[in-house]
């Protein structure tokens, strides 16, 4: 097969045009979803899906989506897709890149009359970071929701979702700002198994492993499992000036000793690969008179291994068998999921499609949610990682460079006709 490669210079473009739409001033974006800024990304991929011929369809929860036509209308869709919403000050890249590179990929196939027998779509998924209208994920929870495990689809309920509070204004929903966008459109044009055949996510690495493998692109194998606990600890209140310190039940002195032994029992498993982190922290009364009575802190860990999972997991339920500096502790799971391995075929096609092309690349796992991986319970799907300057994201310096997105989006058009071929 004939490698075909996508142009730098209309990728170029393309990031500097979407960059502008929720510009925050200081080189990233805030781009909630259906906000005026997401709309104009919104309107521009439609605007430019339009030149090249593409059909522009839009289901009932926002997706918007841009079809080719291939040679034969009876094979089902081949869908490239990612998001366009950001975080609150985030960068150019996370999800938009992945929509440039599907746009990217029907552009170079109208441009050079690539032959191919499967239509071929470009889609924007809606909310898949859930920074305005938690959760996360929330529109892939919602199209897939019939797919997904017992334990994660009590989460994505259509009428729940429809409900969800805007973090800002807690009477905005998210079903208002749906209505209000005028991108409510029809629910047959959801992403169904009925209609398309397989789906390609391309995003930014967010992490630094292939820039320092001196590597241009991830070849994903699969989103690693994890699980989210929550420890609690109960002390009393006392004046911080009075009561004497060997008589006290301080719940804050009690879970930051919790956090360092955490740290030195899980580190003692010895799987580098293995990442934990306490991100979340509530201190009651959080006075500075005051000796903390309560404390909570969040602990979330990923690995691909449910064995070793279950070792770390071993660690954190040992925790609530002992008291901590006097203070009883807690801990409750607030849910988990297993992890979930990428197409095997699709999979096979992006490295062979990396390595006819000559782009520098290596497998990798995702350690970060995407749309693709509930996709991935409906349809066969893969995803392919680009590299990210200094592995940062969600914040305004993110940066891939346009050579290596350009790069990525080679890969993803060459594995697609891989796919069309079969
Ligand atoms: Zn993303």
């Amino acid at each position: 097969m004939s490698v075909y490669e996508c142009s730098l210079e209309r990728m170029t473009d393309k990031i500097k045009t979407m960059s502008k739409f929720g510009d925050a001033g200081h080189g990233g974006i805030t781009r909630y979803t259906l906000s005026p800024a997401d709309l104009q990304a919104r309107e521009e991929f439609t605007k430019r899906m339009k030149a090249i011929g593409a059909l522009i369809e839009i289901d009932d929860v926002a997706n918007v989506y841009a079809t080719l036509p291939g040679s034969d209308p009876d094979a089902k869709r081949i869908v490239m897709a990612s998001h366009s919403d950001s975080v609150k000050n985030g960068g150019n890249y996370d999800g938009i890149l992945g929509v440039m590179s599907a746009m990217e990929v029907l552009e170079t196939v109208a441009e050079k009359n690539i032959p191919h027998k499967h239509p071929l779509t470009a889609m924007i998924w809606t909310n898949e970071e859930g920074s305005l209208y938690p959760p996360a994920m929330m529109v892939s929870g919602i199209v897939c929701y019939d797919y997904l495990p017992e334990n994660i689809k009590g989460k994505f309920k259509y009428e729940d979702m429809m409900k969800s509070k805007s973090v800002i204004d807690s009477s905005e929903t998210f079903g208002a700002a749906l209505d209000a966008s005028g991108y409510k459109g029809d629910k047959k044009y959801r992403l169904s198994p009925e209609k398309y055949k397989n789906m390609f996510e391309i995003h930014i690495e967010q992490g630094p492993i292939l820039e320092d493998a001196g590597n241009h692109v991830g070849i994903v194998d699969c989103v690693l499992g994890m699980f989210n606990y929550r420890f609690r600890f109960y002390g009393q209140t006392v004046h911080a000036g009075t009561f004497p310190m060997n008589k006290r039940q301080d719940a804050l002195f009690a879970a930051s000793q919790v956090i360092c032994y955490l740290h030195s029992e899980i580190d003692k498993l010895g799987h580098p690969e293995l990442v934990y982190t306490t991100g979340e922290i509530v201190c009651h009364p959080n006075v500075h008179t005051c000796v903390p009575d309560y404390v909570d802190f969040s602990l979330d860990c990923r690995h691909e291994s449910p064995e070793l999972r279950e070792k770390v997991l071993g660690i954190v339920k040992g925790c609530a068998a002992r008291e901590w500096a006097g203070c009883r502790c807690e801990v409750e799971k607030m849910w988990n999921r297993d992890t979930v391995y990428w197409d095997k075929k699709l999979f096979s096609y992006v490295q062979e499609a990396a390595e006819e092309s000559g782009i520098s690349h290596q497998v990798l796992h995702s350690g970060a949610g995407h749309d693709a991986q509930f996709v991935a319970y409906m349809l066969p799907t893969t995803m392919i990682f680009v590299q990210s300057k200094d592995g940062l994201s969600h914040c305004e310096p993110e940066y891939s460079t346009p050579e290596h997105c350009t790069e990525g989006a080679t890969i993803l058009l060459n594995a697609v006709l891989k796919a069309d071929a079969e």
